[in-house]
């Protein structure tokens, strides 16, 4: 069963992802910046125990963790990253990736291998993106959905494809001609859980990438925004948040982001 797992595994493999010289030169040049940490236990308290770190040309499988931090690097994203792999998470190891925030760490279980340089590039712009967050809970889930856009953008931008996920035939998502959700659906908002940060990120994550396609002052200065540390004003309303979000961005992007922010919210929402 473990032979056919792995060889099952190894049939996702794209011919053209090098695991070879261009993995160990690219280890070679991203000793600084990237660390890989394997076998540690996140427990039931959301705290990071045990793992050691393990040698970046060991590890080919994580060939394509190493081509997304060299584009965030390229496009002065260059922040160093601690990748959890092969983590265990009480007796299940997860499948796919996420962004620890409290450690600021990534978290990766074992099926690294098949995922795609968009997967990393989202989850290294939520590292960028780490900047206070609203205290009121529609506010903060809305500002969730806005970093969710903004990874998928930074994802798409960089690696010059519309359409960022797994390739092992998990979630992906298309931000070419994302279905628009009903003003129904964004009620939603209001109840907690039943809010789908990602689907709704991705349909903003479109409409920025209309607005400038290529890596430019756009997403750099939304990455910034969504990164600053100052405290969040306690106005929470919808339409509050797109304000916050755009002061928070340098002068230059600001007409632009609300464009988009605006664009994106239902009418009733964006009303002051
Ligand atoms: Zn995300």
């Amino acid at each position: 069963m473990r032979a056919l797992l792995l060889a099952a595994t190894a049939s996702l493999l794209s011919p053209g992802w090098d695991t070879g010289a261009d993995h160990r030169e690219r280890c070679g040049r991203l000793a600084a910046s990237v660390t890989i940490r394997t076998g540690a236990e996140l427990t039931p308290g959301d705290e990071l125990r045990g793992g050691r770190i393990v040698a970046c040309v060991e590890r080919p499988e994580l060939a394509t963790l190493l081509v997304a931090v060299e584009s965030a690097r390229a496009a002065g994203y260059v922040r160093p990253i601690v990748v959890h792999t092969e983590l265990r998470w009480g007796r299940r190891s997860p499948l796919l990736v996420a962004y620890h925030r409290s450690t600021g760490t990534l978290l990766a279980g074992g099926a690294t291998r098949a995922l795609d340089e968009t997967v990393w590039l989202h989850e290294l712009a939520h590292k960028a993106m780490d900047g206070t967050r609203p205290a009121g809970a529609l506010a903060a889930r809305l500002v969730d959905a806005v970093e969710e856009g903004a990874a998928d953008y930074f994802a798409a931008a960089l690696s010059g494809r519309p359409s960022v996920g797994s390739l092992s035939g998990g979630e992906r998502r298309d931000l070419v001609s994302p279905a628009a959700p009903g003003a129904s659906e964004w009620a939603a908002l209001a109840v907690p859980g039943a809010f789908s940060s990602h689907r709704f990120g991705a349909i903003l994550a479109a409409q920025l990438l209309d607005a400038e396609p290529r890596p430019g002052e756009l997403l750099r200065d939304l990455i910034q925004s969504l990164g600053d540390d100052e405290p969040w004003p306690a106005a929470s309303s919808p339409r509050a948040v797109v304000d916050e979000l755009v002061r928070r961005s340098p002068l230059r992007s600001r007409r632009a982001l609300e464009a988009a922010l605006l664009g994106w919210l239902p009418r009733e929402l964006a009303r002051p």
